[in-house]
């Protein structure tokens, strides 16, 4: 047999008669079942694993926080629930998701640049912390909570004086909606006091999808370093200490996983001084992807085999209004291929040949991949995109076209 066609280097899935198989199912008959395809299924083992996997890795006394936004699905929220510490909510949606689980509302906390009086008032009363992201919303929080005699748990949602490095970009401050710039944060903390407000602590998170550790390692150093200053003028001892995340995990050609046990031996070593600065804090990573974002994968099915010019298009029933990330077109400045496979036929029989894996929309970006070894998929065949589990079906333009939502399988 040949090799597998995809670039990830240990995709977490068995093959067994060269089908995939998820949460114990070969995917051919989990695509006979419920509403056929096209559909995501998330497996509930492999996220249990990687929640033990950091576990492992990272100071015992780092709390974890699952970012809701990643995948919102009702049934992954409520794994989840029993797992992690708390969760981060962006939106009133996601707080009625968080709520409707057995997570305690005080390891819930509530970020966003926009959020509304609603939005406010229904945290104050849920009783979960809220991010405050500028001066005015301080004031609004105030407002709204004063007449229902309520006290909300504010942490103060910074933008930082450094950015997380990804790729030898320079180290600055840069302007954002996101959060008080810091150099403002000491004139918000002097007016705190006189407000209905509990004063909790710092968010401090400054970036996304990393894979280089030294960079994730010099973010936490400077984090630290920041929550040490701003707490010199803060109105009571910081509680809650929100480091961020930004651990990512590898999608395209050539990309290596995180090296996580690099991360976690770096944070132990800034614990010691953390714990004596901030003896009464609780230390939070908050994580989305790296958490659920290779516990899922979207499937669609080869509907045409089609020749265009010599070259094979692989027509199916999915694409990017299901998957927009997939199509290249959520962020990405130059498009790459996700990896992708054909699931009921892995490897195949010989050298595969190039084949563009196309969805049913009347636009050229509707792709999912882009002359990749493919090109044995037949009709009716069954085409994976891995690395599926955050950032896909909520992230997606579902009503672009108005074909019928994909299902999703919590297995
Ligand atoms: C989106 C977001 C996250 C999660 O980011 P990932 O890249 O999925 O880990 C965490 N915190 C905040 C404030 C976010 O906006």
């Amino acid at each position: 047999m040949n090799r597998p066609v995809h670039h990830l280097q240990n995709p977490p899935f068995p093959v067994e008669d060269n089908c995939l198989n998820i949460g114990g199912m070969p995917l051919t008959l989990l695509a006979e079942q419920i509403t056929g395809t096209p559909f995501y299924a998330y497996d509930s083992h492999l996220i249990t694993e990687r929640v033990a996997r950091l576990r492992a890795a990272l100071p015992p006394d780092i709390h974890l926080h699952y970012a809701i936004k990643a995948n919102p699905m009702p049934a992954v929220v409520r794994h989840f629930a029993g797992l992690v510490d708390g969760f981060d909510v962006a939106s009133e949606g996601e707080l009625k998701v968080a709520l409707d689980t057995p997570m305690q509302p005080a390891g819930i906390s509530f970020a966003g640049p926009g959020k509304s009086d609603r939005e406010l008032r229904d945290a104050a009363i849920a009783g979960i912390v809220v991010s405050v992201e500028s001066e005015h919303e301080v004031e609004r929080l105030a407002r709204l909570a004063a007449p229902l005699g309520l006290r909300p748990k504010v942490v103060v949602r910074v933008n930082p004086d450094f950015e997380l490095r990804s790729s030898g970009m320079q180290m600055g401050g840069r302007a954002s909606q996101f959060g008080v710039d810091a150099e403002r944060v000491p004139a918000l903390l002097a007016c705190m006091p006189e407000l209905p407000l509990e004063f909790y602590g710092f968010h401090i998170f400054c970036g996304s999808q990393n894979l280089r550790a030294e960079s994730l390692m010099e973010a936490q150093r400077n984090t630290f370093d920041l929550a040490r200053r701003l707490a010199a003028h803060a109105p009571g001892p910081v509680k809650l200490l929100n480091l961020g995340g930004g651990f990512g995990i590898p999608y395209f050609p050539g990309e290596q996983p995180l090296d996580l046990e690099a991360v976690g031996t770096h944070l132990a070593g800034l614990m010691p001084d953390a714990r004596r600065d901030f003896p009464e804090a609780r230390f939070v990573l908050e994580l989305g992807r790296y958490l659920v974002g290779e516990a899922g994968i979207y499937v669609c099915r080869v509907l045409e085999r089609k020749f265009s010019r010599d070259q094979l298009f692989l027509i199916t029933d999915g694409g990017l209004h299901h998957h927009l990330a997939a199509s290249g077109n959520f962020g990405q400045v130059i498009r790459k291929n996700y990896p992708v496979i054909v699931g009921n036929r892995v490897v195949p029989e010989s050298a595969a040949a190039l084949a563009s894996v196309v969805g049913p929309l009347c636009t050229p970006l509707d792709l999912l991949a882009d002359k990749m070894e493919l090109g044995h998929a037949c009709e009716g065949d069954l085409i994976v995109v891995l690395q599926s589990g955050a950032y896909g079906l909520t992230a997606s333009p579902t009503a672009f076209l108005s074909h019928p939502a994909p299902a999703e399988i919590f297995l």
